[in-house]
């Protein structure tokens, strides 16, 4: 049964995440008043039992402004000079803004290794929980002076995304200047449609939020989708809410407008939770209809039903699985790309004689693998070749 919305107070864990805009302003630095009031906001919060954690950004923008760099993109090495001074000065801000209601702040930086390999992110787990544990509010934010452009994040909805998952927060807010997600970008479409609750991320909601990740759209509606998806399928549920006005947590509980993403219906283990939030596959793997719908039943993914193996990975890497040219799943690889691409499409049978050994059936197992989407409304063609497949 799908889960109903419910006033913040009632969630034992909330990450909230925070945009840069919201806490800068390019010509006098940090909006102080704002902070503070964002800071009684969670004292209220943590007043009623709620344990609270922040993503915040501002780093870069804090930065830029306090070393009076000119406007317009920096270049990678000007902003990780930027962060590295501006991160110092947001800390301190929550800080002190956090201890005026005796709240005691933690900094986390996080790389995106810390993350997506596993042991990096059980050991930084336990640090937030341990945090959590003794009443403080962890403060994290991408460790931008060391990130470069092939090993970071990027952007602080994912990041936040990840944060919830690792820690299995049940609800990840994100406070921008967007209030939500409509039909159509609002101020390009006078036909645009606000969306209230969103039971679940289908490709027609991907599409909503406008073509692939790109430089413009970075921090846009696409990151706060993927967000959603890297949340919901972990079981946490999702607010956009609009971040402008002074106190945006009380606001939203008076039922100021925003965005709520229910959480997956169904619960999935801590292993599957870090293996469908992975940001970076290191490859994929193409399947067929048939092979889809035995997923969709619950079952492996054996070597039949792939299609095209894409990528260097080893045996237990984190791959996508795509199902009609969109990520259906995530998995971990029960064989290296190369003996994989040997195998695919071939009856399991036929593994040993190809391989030189006897593999295991599955090239997935199911142990392994969490669906990330939901089926797709399928095409007549894609329909019929399914059929085929049945009663071949
Ligand atoms: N980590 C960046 C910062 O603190 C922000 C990234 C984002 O805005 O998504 O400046």
């Amino acid at each position: 049964m799908a889960a109903n919305r419910k006033p913040l107070e009632r969630h034992r864990r909330i990450v909230i995440k925070i945009g840069s805009a919201l806490l800068v302003d390019r010509k006098t630095g940090l909006k102080k008043s704002w902070l503070d009031a964002m800071c009684a906001d969670i004292a209220a919060l943590k007043a009623k039992g709620v344990e609270v954690l922040v993503v915040s950004s501002g780093a870069i923008a804090l930065g830029r402004t306090v070393l009076n760099l000119p406007g317009g993109a920096l270049k990678l090495e000007e902003s990780q000079a930027a962060a590295a001074v501006g991160q110092i000065a947001l800390a301190r801000a929550w800080s002190e803004s956090l201890s005026t209601d005796r709240i005691i702040a933690g900094q986390i930086l996080l790389t995106l290794g810390d993350t997506e390999e596993r042991r990096r992110y059980l050991n930084a787990r336990a640090t937030i929980n341990q945090l959590l544990k003794l009443g403080s509010v962890p403060i994290i934010n991408e460790n931008d002076t060391v990130a470069t452009t092939e090993i970071r994040y990027g952007d602080n909805d994912r990041l936040a995304a990840r944060v919830a998952t690792m820690v299995g927060a049940d609800l990840l807010v994100l406070l921008s200047d967007i209030d939500g997600l409509y039909t159509a970008p609002p101020h390009l479409d006078p036909e645009a449609r606000f969306l209230d609750t969103i039971a679940e991320i289908t490709p027609e909601i991907e599409a909503m939020a406008g073509g692939a990740a790109s430089e413009l759209s970075r921090g846009g509606m696409r990151t706060k989708i993927d967000a959603g998806k890297i949340a919901t399928t972990a079981g946490c549920a999702m607010i956009i809410a609009s971040g402008k006005p002074e106190h945006p947590l009380q606001a939203i509980e008076a039922g100021a407008r925003s965005s709520w993403f229910a959480p997956s219906g169904s619960p999935v283990t801590a292993r599957k939770t870090w293996i469908a939030g992975q940001l970076l596959p290191a490859g994929s793997i193409a399947i067929d209809a048939g092979a889809e719908a035995a997923l969709r039943s619950g079952k492996s993914l054996l070597p039949a039903g792939v299609r095209q193996v894409t990528g260097t990975f080893s045996r237990g890497d984190t791959i996508a699985i795509l199902g009609a040219g969109r990520e259906i799943a995530r998995g971990l690889a029960g064989y290296d790309a190369d003996e994989a691409r040997q195998i695919a499409g071939k009856k399991s049978a036929e593994i040993a004689a190809i391989l030189g050994y006897a593999g295991r059936t599955a090239m997935v197992h199911r142990d392994d693998m969490v669906m990330t989407a939901p089926a797709a409304a399928r095409t007549g063609e894609e329909k019929n070749e399914k059929k085929g497949k049945l009663h071949a």
